[in-house]
Parts: structure tokens; sequence; C-alpha cells
């Protein structure tokens, strides 16, 4: 559409414009708000900021959105539904510091939780990961065997590089269960790779049930093992969750209420 067939001083030419500068808020907006404005004689200032201004505001959704879809993110968990009373080993102020603050991310640090299973530690970084979105960051959140075949598809057909170009695009990586990605499985020195790669640049986020210590069944050989755990650890923060199963937990007074039915109905 060339704008010299539109007369731009005409209001039939108006949604033509608007599309082709894509405009869409504006578009379905503009006829209705000029009316007004004319009904209640807006100044053109106001009309016009008021119409940019709606579609500032969609844009700012649509982009959240798309951030939050690209992001895969687990959804529903973020920190207000997490019940920090329950993890008496680390502080709600501390994990609210580092989804409001993004020192941290700028300079690439890490984010480190271990604990047994169930204690809420894929909620709890995939809180972190939501609130972060929130504030215009980029974050993506992966299985960390689903990345590690990833990277390796993409090393076999020789465009490793590339790969890890897109990932750079992201603020923040989430590896969810580091320790179950064995070496056995594909071949993980990639993932050291990515380790190496984003170190002091872009920040990774990482929850295992193993400590550092039993790594030596995800790296190749106990060298690179030590080299990732080096590079994770030298700028990180480590969230110690080593409670009781929240899901074990919330599971006891739900069987304990069904036996007392039991009980009543018998
Ligand atoms: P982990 O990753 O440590 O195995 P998850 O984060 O998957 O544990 O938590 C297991 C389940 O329990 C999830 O449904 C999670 O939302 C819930 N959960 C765990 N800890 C909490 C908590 N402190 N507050 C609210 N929900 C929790
Ligand atoms: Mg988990």
């Amino acid at each position: 559409m060339s704008s010299a067939v539109v007369n731009t001083a005409d209001a039939a030419g108006v949604p033509l414009m608007l599309t082709e500068l894509r405009l869409p808020t504006m578009k379905r907006l503009w006829a209705d708000l000029a009316e007004q404005s004319n009904r209640e004689g807006w100044p053109a200032e106001r009309f016009l900021g008021v119409l940019l201004g709606h579609e500032m505001a969609e844009r700012e959704t649509r982009r959240l959105a798309r951030a939050r879809a690209d992001s895969q993110l687990p959804p529903g968990k973020s920190l207000a539904q997490f019940d920090f009373s329950a993890v008496a080993t680390i502080s709600k102020a501390h994990v609210i510091a580092l989804a409001e603050a993004d020192g941290w991310l700028v300079q690439g640090q890490n984010l480190l939780a271990f604990g047994p299973p169930g204690v809420g530690k894929t909620h709890l970084l995939a809180g972190i990961g939501h609130a972060l979105i929130d504030r215009g960051h980029k974050v993506l959140f992966m299985r960390t065997s689903e990345l590690v075949q990833r990277l390796q598809a993409a090393r076999r057909d020789l465009r490793l590089p590339a790969e890890l170009a897109k990932l750079d695009r992201f603020d923040l990586l989430i590896l969810d269960d580091l320790s179950y990605a064995r070496r056995d499985q594909a071949e993980t020195s990639v993932l050291f790779e990515l380790i190496a790669e984003r170190y002091e640049r872009k920040s990774i986020a990482i929850t295992a049930n193993a400590p550092f210590s039993a790594w030596d069944e995800v790296f190749p050989d106990k060298a690179m093992t030590v080299a990732a755990v080096d590079r994770l650890v030298h700028h990180a923060t480590i969230l110690e969750m080593n409670v009781d199963s929240y899901r074990r937990r919330a599971a006891l007074p739900a069987r304990r209420q069904r036996s007392e039915t039991k009980t009543k109905t018998q």
C-alpha cells in the first residue's frame, strides 16, 4: 500500500494508515475516541496523547505475554503462590531482592537451588523467573536433559554456535534438574560449553537434587566437572533447601482427612 493513494487529510484514510503503520490499538479505538473528543471539546493534544497512550499500554501487554510464552516457564508457579514459611532455610527478603533487583543479571551471576525432591526448587526459581519477566527481562526455562539433547543435536548438525547464540538472547537460563542429566544419556560436554560460554556474561539458574560431589555423573570427566562447578559458583547465590518435601507434607493432611471421612461413613 503506497501512501500516495491515501488522502491523509481524510478520515476515511485513517484505518489504512494505521494498518500500514502497524498500530492496531489506535485503529480499534480512534473513531470512538475522536467522537468523544469532538463531543467534549478536547484539545488536539489530549486526543493524540490518549490515543498513543492506549497503543503503548497494549504493546507492553503483548510484549509481556510473548516473553512469558517464549520463557516456557510453568504457569502459576509465582512467588505469590510460594509459601516461604515452609522453607526455613531461605529468607523471603533475599528471594524478593533477587526477583526485584537485576544487578546480578547484569553481571551474569548465577543462582543455584539445592535440595531433595518436592521441596519447591522448581517453583521458587520459576517464581523468580516470572517476576523478572514482569520487570522486562528475557527468561528461558528448560529441563536440563532437554537442553542437552537440543545442544547435542545442534552440534551434530554443526550449528552449535548458532544454537548457543540463540540462547544468548535470554538474560536468564533456568536449567531444571541438572542432576537428572546423565552423561550416558547424551554427550553432556555441550552443557559444559554452554556454562563456559555464559560465564561472567549471562546468568544461569540451576535446580539440582544432588550436591556438587555427585556431578561426576553428569559431566564426561572429573576435570570437566570441576571446571563447570568452578564457573557456576564463582559468582553465585546458593539456596539450600534441605527441608521436608512440600508435596509429601501437603498430601498428609488430605490423607488424614480422607481416612477421617472414611471412619465417619463406616
Ligand atoms: P522440587 O523442584 O524441589 O522437586 P517443586 O517445586 O516441583 O519441587 O514442588 C513440588 C510441588 O509442591 C509443586 O506443585 C509446588 O508448586 C509445590 N510447592 C513446593 N514448595 C512449595 C511452597 N513452599 N509453597 C507452595 N507450594 C510449594
Ligand atoms: Mg523440580
